[in-house]
């Protein structure tokens, strides 16, 4: 990374705690930057996701005082989130539509600083080719984020600003060569990602197929796949009657749990593997796009890295 940018990154961590991905034993991972030069600027995907900024894996939502629920304050320090890749800065504009209207999300996303970042470097990802990621100016005006770093060759790049916070960081760090891209929604002008409307039109009329079955006698339930997905946003809310400390709190759940449907009385929806992963994938590719005209699955790859039997995304949506 330039000069520049390192001074830059340097005038930014007295205002705010800075994540990056960073080599970690054999992996990538996103963490709290203690040294900038340790910052990996290789493009590959880190093994965590940044969805833990913005939605905490346990939340306390509410106290109670007096016999009333009290909102929880969220106590999010300043953060700016360095080196987000094109596909995880899809997975985030997912998920700030999805949370638009819900404050605990808000409140940690305007106090964080997303900066993304694409390297013309070979990323191990695009081997996925669920969809295409490559960066291009007129996907930037389809996402969110604060600040963006293309770099194109060592030492060579180009920078833009997608938000006014991003215009005056950038101002304030002395970074005046810059273009200003203006969100315009997730939908390119060309109309919503082809792909993704091919892959709901065969994921609508997949029920009953073989291949939910064959998945029900591999699949072991963990949740590993979507606890360590950037777009499982799912969530449990979970009540303490403990008179001393009451609260309500909210936790990442998973549709792969034993207690994921369960209702009332004991019926639960989802009780074969077989149904709930189908259920996954029905949610990802055809109840996200209908929502969001954006597909629920940004094409990272994590999902078949952790999956401890092997079940691999891109070759279970080849089969459908
Ligand atoms: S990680 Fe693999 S085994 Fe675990 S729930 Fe997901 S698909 Fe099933
Ligand atoms: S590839 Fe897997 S982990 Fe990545 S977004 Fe899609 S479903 Fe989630």
């Amino acid at each position: 990374m330039n000069n520049e940018i390192q001074v830059f990154l340097n005038k930014l961590s007295e205002e705010f705690f800075l994540f990056a991905p960073q080599q970690d034993g054999a992996v990538i991972n996103i963490k709290e930057v203690r040294d900038i030069g340790d910052v990996d600027w290789s493009g590959r995907m880190p093994t965590n996701t940044w969805k833990a900024l913005f939605l905490p894996a346990r939340e306390k939502m509410f106290d109670i005082s007096d016999g009333r629920l009290v909102k929880s304050k969220t106590s999010q320090p300043k953060i700016a989130a360095i080196g987000v890749n094109v596909v995880d800065l899809k997975a985030l504009t997912l998920l700030e539509l999805v949370f638009s209207r819900d404050v605990y999300y808000q409140e940690r996303r305007c106090n964080t600083l997303i900066i993304g970042y694409s390297s013309s470097w070979p990323n191990d990802y695009k081997k996925y080719k669920i969809f295409s990621h490559n960066f291009e100016e007129d996907i930037l005006e389809h996402l969110i984020f604060d600040i963006f770093i293309a770099q194109f060759a060592v030492g060579r790049m180009k920078i833009y600003s997608g938000s006014e916070k991003g215009q005056h960081i950038l101002e304030e760090g002395g970074i005046k060569d810059y273009e200003h891209i203006e969100f315009a929604g997730p939908i390119s002008e060309k109309g919503p990602d082809k792909k993704m409307l091919l892959l709901k039109k065969k994921m609508e009329s997949s029920q009953g197929k073989r291949i939910w079955h064959e998945l029900n006698k591999i699949c072991i339930a963990c949740g590993k796949c979507s606890i360590n997905c950037p777009t499982c946003f799912c969530f449990d809310l979970e009540d303490s009657v403990d008179p001393d400390n009451p609260e309500r709190v909210r936790k990442w759940g998973s549709c792969f749990y034993n207690d994921f449907s369960l209702v009332a009385g004991g019926g639960k929806e989802l009780d074969t593997v077989s149904k709930k992963i189908f259920f996954w994938y029905y949610h990802k590719f055809v109840r996200i796009p209908f929502e969001y005209m954006m597909p629920g699955c940004v094409g990272c790859g994590r999902c078949s890295k952790v999956c401890p039997v092997g079940i691999k995304i891109e070759e279970v949506l080849k089969k459908v």
